[in-house]
């Protein structure tokens, strides 16, 4: 799933090549991706892009007459641009493609979705808050506005695991199951520490490691066109997506805890004091 560092990379993209060019053509080829009605799609046609932000994981392009085209590439969905983009028609219900824009230089992108579950977003809307998911969105951790205060104000009286904290979109805006993982190991920090319980020099050191983590991962994403983001992400991870392999700091071999749709990966020397954690699947069988 792309998180922050990526959607930032395709926004920054985006911004570098859309901005400044009209939308010739949108067309919406999985209907259910489309989440708003009113404006229409095609009230998109003939709009000059004039901005193209990142809100979480949400990509905003926005254009004339105060109208956004916004879109969420969940789980699955990615984006590929084209110098020319085909003239192929698209057949619905039959393409990996939810929707094609198509500009007045004869470039454009597809948002492409892989898999049978779909979740990618598209919206059309007047203001970038009528999203849902943008409405509840928390502080953007790498806003300059976001201080070690404003972190530790936001662990404050939360009984959960920092894990999923992280993850939460309504608590802090752009991480997900994957830089999680990384920002996780770079603090030395177990996945099940409770938010709330966290002392002072943990939380310095959480908050310096999701900065930096952050930071340096958008860094790398900036600049690179779409159809490289992908690999530069995995290039970057430490423990996520590496189970089995050596922890690149101790040289511990890197483990996973299995969810029912995913799983974290970390490094038990470094984050748990060397504990083994139980696997969720096997220990609920065993139960
Ligand atoms: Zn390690």
């Amino acid at each position: 799933m792309p998180e922050m560092p990526e959607v930032q990379g395709l926004s920054t993209f985006l911004g570098e090549r859309a901005v400044g060019h009209t939308i010739a053509r949108a067309t919406v080829s999985a209907i259910a991706a489309l989440k708003t009605y009113d404006p229409p799609i095609h009230a998109l046609q003939g709009q000059a892009i004039t901005a193209s932000t990142r809100l979480g994981k949400f990509v905003v392009l926005s254009c004339g007459d105060e109208l956004h085209l916004v879109f969420h590439l969940a789980k699955a969905g990615w984006l590929r641009w084209y110098e020319s983009l085909p003239t192929t028609l698209i057949k619905p219900g039959k393409s990996p493609i939810a929707l094609r824009v198509a500009l007045d230089d004869g470039s454009g992108f597809d948002l492409t979705e892989a898999g049978t579950k779909k979740s990618l977003a598209v919206y059309v809307v007047r203001d970038p808050q009528e999203v849902p998911g943008i409405a509840r969105l928390g502080p953007d951790p790498l806003d300059e506005a976001f201080t070690r205060e404003t972190f530790a104000a936001l662990l404050d009286g939360r009984r959960m695991q920092i894990k999923g904290l992280l993850r939460d979109q309504a608590v802090i805006a752009g991480i997900g199951n994957a830089y999680s993982d990384e920002i996780l190991h770079a603090a030395r920090m177990s996945p099940y520490a409770i938010a709330d319980t966290l002392d002072g020099a943990e939380i310095d050191r959480l908050f310096d490691a999701m900065r930096e983590t952050l930071t340096e991962a958008v860094a790398e994403a900036s600049g690179k066109p779409p159809a490289d983001l992908k690999d530069a992400k995995r290039r970057g991870m430490q423990v996520h997506a590496r189970r089995g392999e050596a922890c690149p700091v101790c040289g511990d071999t890197v483990r996973s805890v299995f969810f029912a749709d995913r799983s974290l990966e970390y490094c038990p020397t470094c984050q748990t004091g060397g504990k083994v954690l139980a696997d969720r699947r096997l220990s609920r069988l065993l139960k």
